[in-house]
């Protein structure tokens, strides 16, 4: 079993990698992993276990048509998490999000075609359906995404549907909720709250704080995938959410009990252009035909995810201080 993963050294991608490569997958524990990343600034080395007698790294963009030409036979399956990822960065400018998510979707999938890989999953987000004031989108919601960043991925999603059904690609969509844990990004809410309470720095809150997000962790959307990935049919979409419904201030004012921080460290910041109020997921679908049920409690994941950070300092100080600003999903 030969698996290609692209964005394998980001944050969600590692995590999948990882837990393959250490046997986490029924079926999947002699697996050869082939990751692909342009290794952004987003992209980190250390995330994946370089040496592993199963893993190779290839240092390449999924733009790159003949580097995937080269690289996808022998593969049986592709799993699609390379992306420009970050909404703020978006607002900022669209650029790199229409090149990579929605033409390196195109050129990874028709790549895929060309070369007969026998099965696909590209990993899209609960972004695309954009606002919902009350209720849960079930997977058949049409698709109102309100940032560039979500924009993107609905388009990458269109994309993989008529890759499906005009080439009969063996390709299923997953659309997850706002992953935490390990090894995100410092650019990110949850990290970069924490880092910032760790440096002794106060957090920028988006406007009121009332915009809700549903999390789940990180281990249960790498879960989720991997039952797509082996039992999931072709041509669909499967919800992936967490379950955990919360204000981004109910989320901060528990990092800043974890952390042992007073409130007087919250600061709240102009909010985000066309920033979403509320994403919740109906997750039936993926509950009642794969049997998924995500597994890590909030406040444990949460917890374990500080201390994380408070152990890996050198993991995140670097790019911490390349950035600025707010963070968000
Ligand atoms: P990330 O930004 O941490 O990682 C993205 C990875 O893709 C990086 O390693 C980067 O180097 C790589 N990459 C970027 N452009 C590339 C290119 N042109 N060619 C090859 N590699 C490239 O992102 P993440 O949070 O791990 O998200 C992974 C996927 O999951 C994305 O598709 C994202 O839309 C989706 N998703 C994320 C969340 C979340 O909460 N983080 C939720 C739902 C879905």
């Amino acid at each position: 079993m030969k698996i290609l993963v692209t964005g394998g050294a980001g944050f969600i991608g590692s995590h999948y990698v990882r837990t393959m490569l250490a046997g986490g997958y029924a079926g999947y524990e002699d697996a050869h992993v082939t990751v692909l990343d342009k290794l952004t600034y987003a992209g980190n080395r250390e995330n994946i276990p370089l040496g592993h007698p199963r893993l190779e790294l290839i240092e390449g963009d999924v733009c790159d048509r003949a580097l995937l030409h080269d690289l996808l036979p022998g593969h049986d399956a592709v799993v699609h998490f390379a992306a420009e990822s970050h909404v703020d960065r978006s607002l900022a400018s669209a650029d790199a999000f229409i090149r990579t998510n929605v033409l390196g979707t195109q050129v990874l999938l028709e790549a895929c075609v060309n070369t007969r890989i026998p099965r696909v999953v590209h990993v899209s987000t609960d972004e695309v359906y954009g606002s919902i004031d009350e209720g849960s989108w079930t997977e058949d919601r049409s698709l109102l995404p309100n940032s560039p960043y979500a924009a993107s991925k609905a388009a990458s999603d269109l994309i993989a549907r008529a890759f499906y059904r005009s080439h009969g690609l063996d390709l299923s969509i997953t659309r997850c909720s706002n992953n935490y844990g390990p090894h995100q990004h410092p650019e990110k809410l949850i990290p970069l709250f924490i880092t910032n309470l760790l440096e002794g720095e106060q957090v920028p809150v988006y406007g009121d704080g009332l915009n809700e997000r549903e999390w789940i962790h990180v281990d249960d959307h790498s879960r989720a995938i991997q039952l797509v990935l082996t039992r999931g049919r072709a041509g669909e979409i499967y919800n992936v959410g967490g379950g955990n419904e919360r204000t981004n201030l109910a989320v901060t004012r528990q990092l800043l009990e974890l952390v042992g921080a007073d409130p007087s460290r919250i600061h709240h910041v102009p909010d985000r252009k066309g920033h979403d109020l509320r994403y919740s997921l109906d997750e039936t679908k993926i509950r009642e035909e794969l049997g998924y049920a995500p597994v890590v409690d909030f406040e444990e994941g949460l917890a374990q995810t500080v201390a994380w950070y408070h152990d890996n300092v050198h993991w995140w100080k670097a790019s911490k201080h390349r950035m600025e600003g707010p963070g968000d999903e």
